[in-house]
């Protein structure tokens, strides 16, 4: 057996979801939220499940996805895509992350990783032959440096994998960082992967920057996002891909070999989805940010030391104070013990872990997240 995936561990997000279901525990652990999704946009794929085309789509995704793709990240983010040559609909961001990586990467090619991790990207790195660099990130702000950079890149790097925003520290990479990745990218001829699912989910009227949009990195970035994240539907898996069409003609080869099309009536529901109006990704934003403060509020009052939360469904708390110094001990009495499911932090790092911070999420609804006080309230006086 390939020693990559055989001796690898199950993911953290399963070990905690299984968990939380064996201890009858409220799940703040694996990032999904309660709201089932958008009516109108289940409705669409309901309706192609019964009257649309069920066979295989095309290869590179359905043309009025794609078409909706590019016309989605015009409106937001002011970027111009040929929906015919630099566009393409995966099974999700992680098919479009694994086909990537694959499509990329030779063995012995360097790969600059930044941990915490999300936890897919180290296998599908090392089983493409990828040789990871990393760069290690630490509360409270999860930033990096310039020197960081420097002892990163190499001649040799092929590909940067950057989460902005960063699941699971949620955290917004700021420009002016940005634009020095972009800069060792350039510099080393570095294709930068940005897994940008979370495009959507930033808060505080903060403004996501995608890193095609920096001077010089259009034709050497592969942008990926998710449908997933953008409609709260996370079950749904359909991904797409923006690329220069240099890069995107490899990219194609790996998906057709991969998963060749993804379901043809989400694609139709997703399509749909993309061109609704602005008012309803701000309001999901709002939704999502009032959730977060109730949460975040609650978990101050309690003592605990919450972390700043600019993007994603997760917030983190440092657990230094409560005397405990070790995540997934906190996790899993915090599971067993009192019933609150959450992901211990270290998990999405290789090395140099860092053990005290632990996150929740909060993308539920307001009675989940009292119940989750509530128990953790007695862990707090126990
Ligand atoms: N990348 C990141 C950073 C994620 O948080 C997730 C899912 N939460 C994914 C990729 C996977 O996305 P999908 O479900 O579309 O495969
Ligand atoms: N992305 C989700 C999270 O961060 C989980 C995805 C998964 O379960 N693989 O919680």
């Amino acid at each position: 057996m390939n020693p990559i995936f055989a001796d690898t561990a199950t993911s953290v997000f399963e070990v905690m979801s299984r968990l939380a279901i064996q201890h009858k525990a409220i799940n703040l652990g694996q990032g999904f939220p309660d709201d089932p999704g958008p009516l109108d946009v289940r409705q669409k794929a309901a309706e192609a499940v019964i009257d649309g085309w069920n066979q295989y789509p095309p290869m590179m995704g359905l043309p009025e996805l794609r078409q909706a793709v590019a016309q989605h990240y015009q409106r937001f983010h002011g970027l111009s895509y040929d929906p015919a040559s630099e566009i393409m609909v995966t099974s999700g961001a992680t098919e479009a992350l694994a086909g990537a990586l694959m499509a990329l990467i030779s063995p012995g090619d360097e790969v600059v990783l930044f941990q915490p991790m999300y936890d897919a990207y180290l296998p599908l790195v090392l089983r493409a032959g990828g040789v990871p660099k990393f760069v290690t990130l630490k509360p409270p702000h999860f930033r990096f440096s310039a020197e960081d950079l420097a002892e990163a890149f190499s001649p040799r790097t092929k590909v940067v994998l950057l989460n902005n925003p960063l699941n699971p520290v949620a955290t917004v990479c700021p420009v002016e960082d940005l634009s020095m990745l972009a800069h060792f990218c350039m510099a080393n001829d570095a294709i930068a992967l940005c897994d940008e699912v979370w495009e959507h989910v930033i808060f505080d009227g903060v403004r996501h920057i995608p890193m095609a949009s920096l001077p010089g990195m259009r034709e050497r970035t592969v942008k990926v996002g998710s449908a997933g994240k953008i409609f709260s539907l996370t079950g749904w898996k359909v991904g797409f891909v923006c690329a220069h069409p240099a890069l995107m003609k490899v990219l194609a080869k790996a998906h057709q070999y991969i998963t060749f099309t993804t379901p043809p009536n989400l694609q139709t529901a997703v399509a749909y989805g993309l061109m609704k109006d602005d008012s309803y990704f701000t309001g999901m934003r709002a939704d999502f940010q009032r959730s977060r403060d109730r949460l975040g509020d609650g978990l101050k009052t309690l003592g605990f030391d919450v972390l700043p939360a600019a993007g994603t469904y997760f917030l983190n708390i440092d657990i230094t104070p409560t005397g405990m110094s070790d995540d997934v001990t906190f996790s899993r009495k915090l599971v067993e013990d009192f019933g609150v499911a959450t992901i211990p932090v270290s998990a999405f790092y290789a090395t140099e872990k860092v053990t005290n911070v632990v996150r929740f999420c909060f993308a539920k609804k307001d009675s989940t997240i009292d119940g989750a006080l509530e128990r953790l309230e007695k862990a707090v006086r126990a």
